[in-house]
């Protein structure tokens, strides 16, 4: 391969790196313990749907009984919904369909790598505004840069990957307001803070896009299906873009079954969110250890030193953690994923052991 045939903007990434993964606990992707297929009946109802799935037929372009259904869980209108391969395909989908070169992208920093990714390869720019001292959000700062940049896209990623902080939907009101442009709210983490979601401000700003998930709170991260809510018009150019078969027909089969049974696989959610809040408060008393709020199924937390040698003495407990090396921006830190208690204890003798 000639390195001149590559598209200029992408000359210097990296492919995105997955970690190899040896451990039996892998806890640094946030990833959801529960498998749903666990549950009785929601076995059998696949199974009896399977009877009249037709493989050998292309699936319906619009998801169209998988967006009815979402439709009824978020209190929204078909029609308002446009649904992918994973989060991460709506973003491509949606930077694709509204970033020329040149233009700008306005984030908060740190947060979910994709929308720079994302946006660099089409050739606009980042802007960024840092995180205020314990990686809460610079509220003022955000509103300013709105402001003074009139960015194409502004990206609030509410909660925030990857340090679980939550920004009151009063606040995307304002950003709302102040922007001439486009307002894009990734809410893949939302389920586990119940609260402060703007789905239902679709009806009042037509510049507001929200980005949902069923890989996180739902358990299905390797089924992939990730949806956008916003105006009829916004839903309708990105069918410019669109692959017309982009989700494929098992998701469109298996999806609705496990919706239909939410308030079961909810109740995991909120045991998520208890042991979160155990482990958190475990992990506030160790010393040289920080760890910040989170309202998400993770924690983010930082050492004052033997970044390395913890990461390794939590491999050799078969635990995986998401590991920031050479992070500027999140420097001596991991990214914890909840799961069970057995794992999160055996993940705190770790940390007392190595920082006593
Ligand atoms: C996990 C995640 C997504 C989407 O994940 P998919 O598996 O592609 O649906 C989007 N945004 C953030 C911040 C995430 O952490």
């Amino acid at each position: 391969m000639k390195t001149e045939w590559l598209r200029n903007t992408i000359k210097d990434f990296e492919p995105y790196f997955v970690a190899p993964i040896a451990e039996k606990h892998v806890i640094n992707a946030n990833e959801n313990y529960f498998n749903v297929l666990s549950i009785p009946a929601v076995k059998q109802e696949l199974i009896k749907a399977l009877d009249t799935f037709k493989p050998q037929i292309y699936p319906k372009p619009m998801a169209d009984g998988l967006r009815e259904t979402l439709a009824d869980y978020i209190g929204a209108r078909p029609e308002n919904i446009i649904c992918g391969n994973g989060g991460d395909e709506m973003i491509s989908y949606l930077l694709g369909t509204f970033m020329n070169p040149g233009d700008t992208l306005l984030v908060h920093s740190p947060t979910f790598d994709m929308y720079e990714l994302g946006a660099e390869t089409l050739g606009a720019s980042t802007i960024k505004v840092r995180d205020l001292a314990g990686y809460r959000r610079d509220k003022e700062g955000l509103l300013d840069a709105v402001k003074k940049y009139q960015p194409k896209m502004t990206v609030i990623c509410n909660p925030n990957n990857p340090t679980g902080d939550l920004l009151p939907a009063s606040f995307i009101e304002e950003v709302l307001k102040a922007a001439d442009n486009l307002v894009f709210v990734d809410e893949a983490y939302m389920e586990f803070a119940q609260k402060e979601s703007v789905v239902s401000l679709i009806t009042k700003y037509p510049n507001l896009v929200v980005l949902r998930t069923l890989s996180k709170a739902f358990g299905l991260a390797g089924m992939r299906c990730g949806y956008l809510v916003a105006d009829e018009e916004i839903i309708n150019a990105i069918g410019k873009i669109k692959a017309p078969y982009n989700l494929n027909s098992f998701t469109q089969l298996f999806a609705p079954i496990v919706l239909k049974h939410r308030d079961e696989i909810l109740k995991v959610r909120d045991d998520i969110v208890k042991e979160r809040n155990r482990l958190f408060d475990e992990l506030v008393k160790i010393p040289g250890l920080t760890v910040y709020p989170s309202c998400t199924n993770f924690l983010l937390v930082q050492v004052e030193n033997k970044h390395e040698e913890i990461f390794k003495a939590l491999k050799a407990k078969d635990i995986l953690v998401k590991i920031y090396r050479n992070s500027a921006e999140l420097p001596e830190a991991y990214r914890i994923s909840v799961t069970t208690k057995d794992v999160d204890d055996t993940l705190l003798e770790v940390f007392r052991k190595e920082l006593s």
